[in-house]
């Protein structure tokens, strides 16, 4: 019974512990609210000198490292500028490496956006600093865009035969790096039209002309324009990047080549229709060499169309002999189509190469 005693005044004393508790923190209470506290400080107050400017400088607490902090570029100029009423173009994070290769403010050149707002996608997509990206931007949207209106057409789509690529000049090891390597060129081998046609730059059958007004147009906007005739690497595309040099020097190397003409000048022109039948006839695949073969009577050629192919392929000397000059090569149909012609090599070959026939059949000696 005594232990149950003590535990009851025990129990009575910590009830008496609890209500003093309860009634200071009651009185502290009651004198905090009686303190007139200061307004907090407006955020454009003033700073007061020697008055700490952050509570973490207050606390003596050291600023975290600058490498820590997140770090937000501030877009570039460029960037700015390039909106999407000129390009779509969103911005990426920036190319570092390998080696020297990469670059920062880049952006992907998804497309450029003409006056009328009509889009002219790059294909595929090219990774460029946005300095290239702008300067390729306003050279659709300037020249390309006005060739394309003078023929007619409009400018539907370019080419991207290479953007960004971290490699040596020309893809030759070891060699300095490319501006593609430096997201600063972009190599183009055409553009589409709207008729869905695509005009190759550097072909030859693509109008003089033309290529002309394109070499014009990439020397004045770009540093650097390689293209057919320049080193070998580019007779198949347009290099164009904005590389820096000293003194602002510029390299422009692209020939326009003349057109190829339509009728290759040492091809014999083609066997007229109404020619008449050859003397000597075809010899077939199986035949004897020519010092054993027995002359065909001239009054019964082998009909064109019963004749093995193989058998075209050399015509006889009397063929020589009766094909047309070059000269007379305006005469014909220029209508006639090339495809219409036999597989059969000139008679060219034979002038320029008489070893080619010596003891040998007249079918074989080409293969
Ligand atoms: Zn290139």
């Amino acid at each position: 019974m005594q232990s149950e005693k003590g535990f009851g005044v025990a129990r009575n004393r910590a009830g008496l512990v609890w209500c003093s508790a309860a009634a200071g923190v009651l009185a502290a209470g009651a004198a905090w609210a009686a303190v007139p506290m200061p307004k907090p400080r407006p955020a454009d107050a003033p700073l007061v000198q020697g008055e700490p400017q952050s509570r973490a400088e207050e606390k003596n607490i050291p600023a975290q490292p600058a490498a820590q902090q997140p770090a937000v570029p501030q877009p570039s100029a460029c960037r700015l500028a390039l909106t999407e009423e000129i390009a779509i173009a969103p911005s990426q994070p920036a190319i570092t490496g390998p080696g020297a290769c990469g670059g920062d403010d880049i952006v992907r050149l998804e497309a450029v956006l003409l006056a009328d707002k009509s889009r002219v996608p790059l294909k595929p997509a090219a990774t460029l600093r946005c300095n290239m990206a702008a300067a390729v931007a306003q050279w659709v949207r300037g020249d390309v865009a006005a060739i394309a209106t003078e023929l007619g057409t409009r400018v539907s789509e370019l080419d991207n035969f290479d953007s960004f690529d971290c490699r040596g000049r020309n893809r030759v090891a070891g060699a300095r790096l490319s501006e593609h390597g430096r997201a600063n060129a972009l190599d183009v081998r055409g553009v589409k039209f709207a008729s869905g046609q695509f005009v190759s730059l550097t072909d030859r059958a693509t109008a003089r002309d033309v290529r002309e007004k394109i070499l014009r147009s990439v020397c004045a906007r770009f540093t650097t324009v390689l293209g057919p005739g320049s080193d070998g690497y580019h007779e198949d595309h347009v290099h164009l990047d904005l590389a820096e040099r000293r003194g602002g020097y510029r390299i422009c190397q692209w020939d326009v080549w003349e057109a190829m003409p339509r009728i290759a000048p040492l091809l014999p022109a083609l066997r007229p229709d109404e020619a008449p039948p050859r003397e000597v006839a075809e010899r077939t695949p199986q035949a004897e060499p020519v010092e054993a073969a027995p002359a065909m009577p001239a009054q019964a050629p082998a009909p064109a169309a019963q004749k093995p192919a193989t058998n075209e392929l050399r015509p006889s000397v009397s063929d020589q002999k009766a094909a047309p000059s070059p000269a007379k090569s305006a005469e014909q149909p220029a209508k006639k189509k090339r495809s219409a012609r036999p597989a059969q090599p000139s008679p060219w070959w034979d002038v320029l190469n008489p070893q080619s026939k010596k003891g040998t059949g007249v079918s074989g000696a080409f293969r």
